[in-house]
């Protein structure tokens, strides 16, 4: 059974009670991480990538036992603990998440974590040795002399000086405090590390530094490793595998020059075509991701990424070209959640002074379209006239009718939710588009 990972993640979810009220009356639920599962490898770095908010940070803590996990399984197969299986009750006896006092103890020996703010793990009062050496102390190491040893040698595998034992963080630069932190995080010969954005806070020019000595670390320990970064670019310098996050949920896992080479969910490559290319031959697609990723509290239906999605599905009814798709689901989104006025743009067309119902409704409805990056008439004649009716009402400030009218636009995309496909080796994808490729639908067109 030597071949079990290190670690299983299963179905884990973390949700934040949102409370109202002096009774804390629970009245809804912030989904930070919804249902994530993958497995890590000995030996392996795996990537968790996504933009900031979609869960990451959390996903860490809850695996680490940090926070308490809502549901879900994490089965940590190291230190002495491989070959286990489930009880007749079908309960792992590696479940971090049910691990008593004591297991916990021996965990927190096992797997370590880093994070991006090495300051937050060094006591400014202490000196960088004993900051490092009370690690040992802890867990139970009474022989000064012997824990001194340990760490000057530690120190200098990580890239420092023995003799910078007795000084003090703030004598170190930020690449420093991180090796700093990297040697506080090995001196109980740990088997696990969890590196939340550990070269997101240091400048530009030391994180390749930095993002070397993990890798040779890792080697040099037979580490295996989560490795979280919101840089596409970051990940590929250090992990064997991705898992793309958004939004709480895992949209694409796979080897990372898999997922590189041939990404499978828009949000992948959303993610991957903002990595700026050094050579400007290359012609890579430019897709923008719009806006920020929405609350966790009230997650899109469907497909959670269908609000940005640049290949999101269109209806049967429409033939527009995909960028209009996009732009009109967009604007029906935002009208219905009245971040639309009319009349703020009505104001700010009218000359100062003069009288803003002198500025006439076509004007205004250009406006619209120019703002929500409408064409000034759609390729598809049906959609056109919808769409001039929605601009119609909402030029006579008739909201509720422009709401109507555009209800008239809807994808699949925000009504199934997509299962997984698997792509082989390993490589994974939720998308509703990869779905019906598998399942021999026809695919529909996105240009
Ligand atoms: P990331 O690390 O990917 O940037 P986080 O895990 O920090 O994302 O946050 C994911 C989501 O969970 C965010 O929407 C954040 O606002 C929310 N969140 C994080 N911590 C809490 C908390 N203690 N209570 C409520 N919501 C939280
Ligand atoms: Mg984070």
């Amino acid at each position: 059974m030597t071949d079990d990972p290190i670690l299983s993640v299963r179905n884990l979810k973390k949700h934040y009670p949102i409370t109202e009220g002096i009774l804390s009356k629970q009245v809804g639920a912030a989904k930070a991480v919804d249902g994530i599962s993958f497995d890590i490898a000995e030996g392996e770095t795996l990537g968790l990538v996504g933009e900031s908010g979609c869960g990451k940070s959390t996903a860490a803590s809850s695996i680490i036992r940090l926070e308490d996990a809502t549901e879900g399984e994490v089965i940590f197969n190291g230190g002495g603990r491989r070959g286990r299986s489930r009880d007749e009750n079908g309960d792992h006896p590696n479940d971090v998440t049910k691990f008593d006092d004591q297991e916990l103890k021996a965990f927190r020996r096992d797997a370590q974590m880093i994070f991006q703010d090495p300051s937050s793990s060094l006591d400014p009062r202490m000196t960088v040795g004993s900051s490092v050496a009370e690690m040992l102390l802890v867990h139970g190491m009474t022989d000064k002399e012997r824990r001194r040893e340990i760490v000057e040698d530690l120190l200098e595998r990580v890239g420092l000086e023995a003799d910078y034992y007795d000084r003090y963080p703030h004598e170190f630069s930020g690449g420093q405090k991180q090796r700093i932190a990297l040697a506080r995080a090995l001196v109980l010969n740990p088997e696990f590390i969890v590196a939340d954005e550990p070269v997101s806070a240091l400048d530009v020019s030391i994180r390749a530094e930095i993002l070397s000595l993990l890798n040779d670390i890792q080697e040099e320990f037979g580490l295996s490793m989560l490795f979280i970064s919101h840089d596409m670019s970051v990940v590929r310098e250090v992990c064997d595998r991705v898992a793309v996050m958004y939004l709480g949920e895992i949209v694409e896992i796979g080897d990372t020059d898999e997922v590189f080479s041939n990404p499978q969910h828009p949000y992948t490559e959303a993610l991957l075509s903002a990595i700026p290319t050094p050579d400007p031959s290359v012609d890579r697609e430019n897709i923008e991701l719009k806006g920020t990723v929405p609350s966790p509290i009230d997650p899109p239906s469907g497909c959670r990424f269908h609000t940005r999605c640049h290949r999101v599905i269109q209806s049967d009814e429409y033939d527009l070209e995909q960028a209009e798709w996009r732009a009109l689901l967009t604007f029906r989104d935002k009208v219905q959640t009245g971040e639309v006025d009319p009349e703020s743009i009505r104001d700010a067309l009218s000359p100062e002074d003069a009288d803003p119902s002198t500025v006439d409704d076509s004007t205004v409805k250009s406006q619209l379209r120019v703002e929500f990056d409408l064409p000034e008439q759609l390729s598809d004649t049906s959609a056109e006239s919808t769409l001039a009716a929605a601009l119609d009402a909402l030029a006579e400030s008739r909201t509720e009718d422009a709401n109507e009218e555009l209800s008239a636009f809807s994808t699949p995309c925000e009504e199934t939710e997509p299962g997984e496909t698997d792509h082989g080796n390993g490589h994974l994808s939720a998308c509703l588009r990869n779905q019906s490729k598998v399942e021999g639908e026809p695919v529909p067109a996105d240009d």
